[in-house]
């Protein structure tokens, strides 16, 4: 079977504003294995704070095009992929899958022997803005458990804005952009505003900091992301953090993904399966990962304007897998650009 691809452009709902900077579009890519009915399709997803590029996913893709690949081979030709892009690995990996799955008429979770009914509840994510505006946009959204995206000047004034507005679980992403002294001292104050855990709070790479700021037990649980890629860095973080959010974009896909999750649980460490801004094509591969998980980010699909995909269906914020074969997911009539 044979690789080919695809580049599209996402149009986003709201700007998406994060401790790392603001983007109104992103640039993905569609990977397919074979052709017809049994076509493998998978996402590369164009995240610039990971050194992922539209332009740089094409290239490794290019890189591995000779190859002729077989579904029932994968975890030999996985593993023999040139280093590099791990989104373009994850959308190889993505569409081998999605191949199996069609091959033996079962969805991937069915293959995987999980429960759908397993899969936790997502959370939406309110991206960085005037906490007056984050507030109408989450009363707006009315979903059952937010993320409030932090590393803003006044990380206070939007929860306390928030918590006027939802009562219910919440939780808070600091993307990286707090340093050791600041989150040491502004996680017990947002304390009070009863937070499930923070995500990634200081700098990439920083895991004694992670470890220095657990030890001081501030009050909310301490979740590592970007520090996150694979297995390997789960492991690396044992006892440096209460949990870490895997995805499969960072892992390199869901076999990667699947390493990572089995290595935190092994050592007692929580999980949140998250996602890029990605369309319903990469957000229902790992939602057929889920039920493994403690708490799902997968929201992706809800922030775009222009989804080229149907797979995975949100009934509020419980996620409904697709029952067809393979991800389950196809493409809309048009693709939109
Ligand atoms: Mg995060």
């Amino acid at each position: 079977m044979k690789l080919s691809w695809e580049p599209y452009t996402l149009d986003l709902r709201h700007t998406w504003r994060i401790a790392h900077g603001a983007s109104d579009q992103r640039h993905n890519v569609l990977a397919q294995i074979g052709a017809g009915e049994e076509a493998g399709i998978g996402e590369a997803a164009g995240v610039p704070h990971h050194g992922e590029s539209q332009q740089g996913i094409i290239a490794y893709l290019e890189g591995v095009i000779d190859r002729d690949w077989d579904p029932f081979q994968m975890e030999d030709q996985l593993a023999s992929l040139p280093p590099g892009s791990a989104a373009a690995r994850a959308a190889i990996d993505l569409a081998l899958h999605d191949a199996l799955g069609k091959r033996l008429g079962q969805p991937l979770y069915r293959l995987l022997g999980l429960s759908p009914e397993r899969a936790p509840q997502t959370s939406y994510t309110i991206s960085i803005d005037e906490p007056a505006v984050m507030a109408e946009w989450a009363k707006a959204a009315d979903m059952p458990i937010l993320k409030i995206k932090l590393g803003a000047t006044d990380d206070e004034a939007i929860l306390s804005a928030i918590r006027q507005v939802h009562h219910g679980p919440l939780r808070v992403d600091a993307n990286a952009g707090w340093s050791r002294e600041h989150a040491a001292a502004i996680i017990p104050r947002l304390a009070q505003f009863d937070l499930e855990f923070v995500e990634q709070p200081l700098p990439v790479g920083d895991i004694e900091g992670l470890r220095w700021l657990r030890a001081k037990k501030p009050g909310v649980p301490i979740f590592a992301d970007e520090n996150i890629l694979t297995a390997h860095d789960v492991a690396a973080h044992a006892g440096s953090v209460d949990g870490v959010v895997i995805k499969l974009a960072k892992a390199g896909g869901l076999r990667g993904a699947l390493r990572a999750i089995h290595t935190a649980h092994a050592l007692d460490m929580q999980i949140m399966l998250g996602s890029m801004v990605e369309t319903s094509l990469a957000v229902t591969a790992a939602a057929h990962l889920s039920p493994l998980c403690d708490y799902a980010d997968l929201d992706g699909p809800l922030m775009i304007r222009n989804d080229p995909f149907d797979g995975l269906r949100y009934d509020k914020a419980r996620l409904v897998l697709p029952e067809r074969p393979g991800l389950g997911v196809v493409r809309k009539p048009v693709l939109s650009r």
